[in-house]
Parts: C-alpha cells; structure tokens; sequence
C-alpha cells in the first residue's frame, strides 16, 4: 500500500543553518525524499543560508554527498534535477551580510515562503527581527523553531515574546520531531479511531502506563550543550511530555491544529508535581570501548544526567490513581523507544491460582521497527489443566501494510505540514510554557538538594535505582530490546 502524496503548493523554504548538522542529514534529505515522491512544485527552490562563503554551486557540491548519505540519494537525474532548484545565499543572522541578496532571491516570486530557523536557538531573536526588517514576510510566511525552545520557563517567554512581536502565533512552527513519527500519529487512529480501546482508557482499567525512549548512542558531538541541558531539557520536556500528552488527552472535538492541541495543552496542566523520591537521575560510565558521560562532556565533575526516570499523575478524574512511569536515557542498551499501557488484572480468575494472573498490555513501538502490539492471555497448548500464557497480537507496520507503504520520516511530514500551513503537529505557546512549568520545579529541586546523578555501566538499562522505582509498586519496566 503506497502512501498517498498530497499536492502542496510552490515554495520557498530558507534554511537559515543551511550548512549545520540538522540541515545536512535531517531537512535537506527529507525534502529530497518529498521531491522524488513528487511533493516539490516546479518552481519551489530550497535556499541554504548560513555565514560560510558558498556560491550555490559550491552549496549543491556541499549538498550532494550528504544526500547520498542520508537520503538515499543515487547519482542520476532526480539527484541533479533537485539540485538545480537549491540557491544558497552567504549571510549573518546577526549582520547584515546577505540579507538584501536573499531579499532579492525571494523578490517577485509569488509563493509560500517558510523560514527554517535551524540554527543556534541565540540566533532565533536576530533572524526574526531581520527577516522583519528587511520585510521578507507577508501574512502568508512561516518559521520553523527547532529545539531546543528554551532552557527554563522564563526563556521560553521570552522567545515566545520576542518572536509574536514579528510573527503571528499561527506562522509558527515550533517543531518536536517526534510527532512527526507514523506511530505516534497512530496513537490517535488507535484510540480515536476504533470502539475497542476509548471505554478502557481510564483509572477503572488501566494500572499504569509507562513510556521508555532508549538511545544507545552517548551525547556524540553536542557535550558543550548537553551538559548544560541534561536528558530532562532535552528530552523529557518536549519528546516524552508529547508523548505523555497524546497518550492521555480527552478526544479532541475535532482533528484540527487548536482542538488537539487544547487538550494536550490540559493534559500537561493536570499533572502533578513530582516527588524528589520519584526521580532517579543518572550518568553513564565508561566500558565496553567507549567513554563514560563526563570525559564525553568534558566535565569531570558535572552533574548533569544522561538518564532521567520518574513516576508522575495526572490530576484529572480520568487517570486519578494511574502513574505514568517514563524514562529516558543514553548509552542503554537498545535503541528502543516504546509506550505501555498495562491494563488491570482480570477482577477474578475462574481459572484457580496454578492458572497464573495475566493482564492485557499494548504496546506502541515508536522506533525501530514501528508497530503496536497487544498482549492477550490464551489457554498454554497441551494437555494437564487450564494454565495462562500471554501471546502477542503482532501488528507491525511493514508486515501489515506490506513493503511499499513507505510511509513519510517524521521531518518530511512536518516540512510538508508546514508548506500546507497544518499546525497540528506542532507545539503552541502555551503547551510549551505549561511544559516548563512542570519541568522547572523538578530541575530547581535537585539542584537545591544538590543531587548528583547516579553512575550507569554503559548499554545497560539504567541505574538500578530506576528499577527500583517500579519494583516499590509491584511493577516492572519492559525491557528494553538490545
Ligand atoms: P550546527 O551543526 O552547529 O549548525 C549551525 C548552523 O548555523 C551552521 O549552518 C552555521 O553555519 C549557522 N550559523 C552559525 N552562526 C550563524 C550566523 N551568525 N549567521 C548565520 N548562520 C549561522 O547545529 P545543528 O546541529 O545543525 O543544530 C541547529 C539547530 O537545530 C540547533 O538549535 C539545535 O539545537 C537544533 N537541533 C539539532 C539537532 C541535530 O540532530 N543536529 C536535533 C534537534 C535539534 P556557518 O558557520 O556557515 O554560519
């Protein structure tokens, strides 16, 4: 089943970062996988900009092995003929080099312009005002915000501030990638899509949900900013608290950018502040061939973490008394990113106590290998009586929907969603305040204590402390896929 290509209009998209990391093997890539699928009009042009001095020729050379690497781009035609509708302009968010060249490269064409802030985020303030001042938006333009948007709840305002100041809030994009992934927007068609599963979302049914984003890689080339951001800036914040929130929201009247994003917006408003003992904080060490966090981040002191786990609740009458259990970490031992709903056990089981006590669990696997599974308890084969197992209803994606579905990366979705001018998959002003505003009384927290975080062996599942967090409640973690 191939995925269905949705026209978009013509377009210009400014890569401001054109040359940076994210351009290279994110945005440049996605929008040459979009090209081939024929979702790039005619005359739609991609402009690099950035400060290093490239003709477009040089930037097409820069381009080309890039694409190849991470696009799976192959020498011949579509390669060159996408090429040919890249510019590159050299400028300086914070000079004035370059702005009049691009005001000329956009002069007189009559189409959606968007604007991708892939830069630094001290550089989103000077783009903005320039893209202001030198008039190259109209009502119809966009920017894409990438993370991270801000640090705390008092940066974020004033980005939030300094960025309604040039742009409506409906030409903003901040971007979370993560809900850009087929299987996240699958959560809404599983539960808002069928009968099955709504009337058991609640506190009645459910025991608890837990939510793990397992990466094995370390902080690679980003220690200066990750050890001043930590796992819970950089991922519980936005990547898991979407997650949370889609996972959790009410149905929304309709599926439309501000119905959806009004309810994750009282998801996150609903949540309770954390306990001190609810958190388990941690940082790898080395072993295994490779370096522990703090000669990766050059600090051999520091106390940022690299692992975060923490039990939270909602306040709200559909999941009082249901924890949320997620955690997030470096350097564990799979890439493995999953959301569990466990349900209650059965009230009683007919079955007697050789039987066993089973419970239904669903499974939403983001990453690798998207794909939902549920657990259900059949009867062991064989003869000598009724015992339980629990067998997997399997549904992967690829299996299911065959090997053609091909289904769009989560920045390919997102860029088109921004030429569609959708909005819906993107975070709002609020939600992202209402985020720092749970987020940073933890972080105040700690730091007032003067936690430091705990030590991990590499490509493990944590500190057992984490472990821990579940066993005191009778649970467990599933595990986490090598
Ligand atoms: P990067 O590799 O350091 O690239 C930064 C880009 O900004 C370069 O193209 C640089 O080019 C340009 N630049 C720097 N100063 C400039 C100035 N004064 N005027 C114009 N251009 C300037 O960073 P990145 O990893 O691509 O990240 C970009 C943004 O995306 C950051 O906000 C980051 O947090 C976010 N992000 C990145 C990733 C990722 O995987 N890389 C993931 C999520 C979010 P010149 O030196 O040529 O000017």
């Amino acid at each position: 089943m191939a995925s269905r290509v949705i026209p978009v209009e013509a377009f210009d998209l400014v890569v401001f970062g054109g040359t940076g990391d994210l351009a290279r093997r994110k945005i440049l890539p996605a929008l040459f996988k979009r090209y081939c699928a024929g979702q790039m009009p005619g005359p739609s042009r991609l402009i690099g900009a950035a400060r290093s001095e490239f003709t477009s020729d040089d930037y097409r050379d820069f381009v080309r092995p890039a694409l190849k690497e991470f696009g799976e781009a192959e020498e011949g035609t579509s390669l060159e003929a996408f090429l040919n509708q890249i510019e590159y302009v050299t400028i300086d968010a914070r000079g004035s080099t370059g702005w009049q060249e691009l005001s000329t490269l956009l002069e007189g064409h009559d189409r959606i312009r968007a604007f991708y802030f892939s830069v630094g985020p001290g550089l989103f303030k000077d783009l903005a005002e320039r893209l202001h001042g030198y008039r190259l938006v109209d009502p119809a333009s966009r920017i894409v915000v990438e993370k991270p948007f801000g640090r705390d709840l008092e940066t974020a305002r004033a980005l939030n501030k300094v960025l309604c100041r040039h742009f409506a809030e409906g030409q903003i994009y901040r971007i979370d990638h993560y809900l850009g992934k087929e299987t996240v927007q699958n959560l809404m068609a599983v539960r808002f899509g069928n009968m099955l599963f709504e009337p058991l979302w609640n506190a009645q049914y459910i025991d608890h949900i837990q939510i793990t984003v397992a990466e094995t890689v370390g902080v690679g080339g980003r220690g200066a900013y990750y050890n001043k951001a930590g796992a819970m800036r950089d991922m519980m914040q936005n990547h898991l608290m979407q997650l949370l929130c889609l996972i959790a929201m009410e149905p929304p009247a309709q599926f439309e950018p501000d119905s959806v994003r009004d309810e994750k917006l009282k998801v996150i408003r609903a949540l309770s502040s954390v306990e001190p003992h609810h958190i388990v904080r941690g940082q790898y060490t080395q072993g295994d061939g490779v370096q522990g966090f703090r000669e990766d981040v050059d600090d051999p002191r520091s106390k940022t973490e690299s692992f975060i786990a923490l039990k939270c609740h909602l306040s709200n009458w559909r999941w009082a008394s249901t924890p949320f259990y997620l955690r997030t970490g470096k350097r564990l031992k799979g890439r493995d990113s999953q959301i569990t709903v466990v349900f209650k056990d059965a009230p009683h089981s007919i079955f007697g106590p050789d039987a066993g006590r089973h419970n239904n669990e669903l499974t939403i696997q983001l990453q690798p290998n998207e794909g939902i599974t549920l657990d259900v308890t059949i009867k062991e084969p064989g003869q000598g009586g009724m015992r339980l197992i629990d067998v997997p209803l399997d549904m992967s994606f690829a299996e299911a929907l065959g090997p053609d579905a091909d289904a769009p990366g989560a920045y390919e979705r997102l860029i088109m969603d921004v030429i569609r001018g959708n909005q819906t998959l993107f975070m709002r002003d609020d939600e992202v305040e209402a985020a720092w505003a749970w987020t940073d009384p933890i972080i105040k927290g700690w730091e007032a204590r003067g936690d430091v975080p705990k030590p991990y062996d590499s490509f493990t599942s944590g500190p057992d402390t984490a472990q821990q967090l579940m066993r005191r409640d009778g649970r467990e973690w599933r595990g986490i896929d090598p």
